[in-house]
């Protein structure tokens, strides 16, 4: 059947967790190349396509305990950094053309994070890997998914996480937990939803920049996501 795309260019943001798989911790790499396959659809239906990975499947700055909070989150992006390359890897594998670029400068190993370069890369079909977040501690990976989406003018941010939306309580401890189809960023803001941090949230609420949250168990959601069928849930204005 024919697909028809309904956006230009996307921000994918892939938590660490997804990578994992059932390992929940580290990569699984058939998890990830099962997760690129719908990511190479996009890119052969003309999709432009810059990518966000987390890193929480390694380590989390915020749940360091007693470690210095922001050598902790050196540390987190370095996990991100690690993601990253294994996205890349798989998409490059599937014969995506790739590149990765690092917000901290690891020259050997990737890129330096350069917005026209980026804008470029993409122009040209390649998928562009952004790792290590914003580059800077206190921030999180959603954040630098609004960040990047907005310096690249995407047309929407497509967030892959492990719960098919967000609900207005937590749907594995309240079985009675209601899903939102569409929801505003005040609300996220004033409600105090989990489905992204404050940072993140005015980000995009500033920059109008619309959040589909929806869940990656089902890899073709990404393709469903992009033809703009209604999964998950849809944070806008
Ligand atoms: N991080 C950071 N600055 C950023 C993005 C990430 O310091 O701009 C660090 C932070 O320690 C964070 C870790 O990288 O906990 C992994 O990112 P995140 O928790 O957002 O990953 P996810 O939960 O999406 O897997």
């Amino acid at each position: 059947f024919y697909l028809q795309p309904k956006y230009n260019r996307i921000l994918l943001k892939l938590s660490g967790e997804s990578l994992a798989g059932s390992a929940t911790h580290g990569i699984d790499f058939d998890t990830v190349l099962k997760i690129c396959e719908p990511i190479k659809k996009c890119a052969d239906m003309g999709i432009q396509v810059g990518i966000v990975v987390g890193g929480g499947n390694f380590w989390r700055g915020r749940s360091s305990g007693k470690m210095d909070r922001t050598r902790a989150d050196h540390m987190g992006m370095l996990a991100t950094t690690i993601n990253a390359l294994g996205v890349a890897d798989a998409l490059e594998q599937l014969g995506v053309q790739v590149r990765v670029q690092t917000a901290i400068a690891m020259q050997q190993i990737a890129e330096p994070y350069i917005r026209n370069r980026a804008v470029r890369h993409l122009e040209k079909g390649r998928v562009v890997v952004f790792g290590c977040g914003t580059g800077n501690p206190f921030f999180s990976t959603d954040t630098a998914a609004a960040l990047r989406a907005a310096e690249i003018d995407a047309d929407i941010i497509l967030k892959a996480t492990m719960v098919d939306g967000v609900y207005d309580s937590d749907p594995k401890k309240n079985p009675d937990a209601v899903k939102f189809d569409t929801l505003s960023f005040m609300d996220v803001l004033n409600r105090n939803l989990q489905v992204m941090d404050s940072t993140a949230a005015s980000l995009c609420k500033d920059n109008k920049i619309p959040i589909l949250v929806f869940s990656i168990d089902e890899p073709d959601n990404i393709i469903k996501a992009v033809c703009g069928e209604s999964i998950g849930t849809l944070v806008k204005e």
